[in-house]
């Protein structure tokens, strides 16, 4: 009894400091091997638009992106991991720009 308990305790306990860790999991976007990045505009997605990457820092050993460039203003943008995206709020209203695969 006292030990099921325990083993009971111990795999809330984990579950817990699990759930724990996954919502604060940064899914900001790693940079691709190629460097390219590529966005579409979430409110006009039309075409594809090449950015230019700012800034990026090192993280678990791959490099990640910090800001990318507004593909209208120029502005640096940064991500908002609550959009899942780059967000310029510089140049009138608040654009949205998801990372987009090139192909
Ligand atoms: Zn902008």
């Amino acid at each position: 009894m006292g030990r099921r308990q325990t083993m009971q305790e111990k795999f809330k306990q984990q579950m817990k400091a699990y759930r724990k860790k996954r919502m604060k999991v940064d899914n900001t976007p790693f940079l691709p091997p190629d460097g390219e990045v590529w966005v579409m505009d979430s409110l006009n997605p039309t075409e594809k638009i090449k950015v230019e990457v700012l800034k990026t820092k090192t993280k678990q050993h791959r490099e990640i992106i910090v800001n990318l460039a507004c593909p209208v203003c120029g502005n640096p943008m940064e991500w908002d991991s609550r959009w899942e995206a780059f967000i310029c709020t510089k140049h009138g209203k608040k654009a949205i720009y998801e990372i987009v695969e090139k192909d």
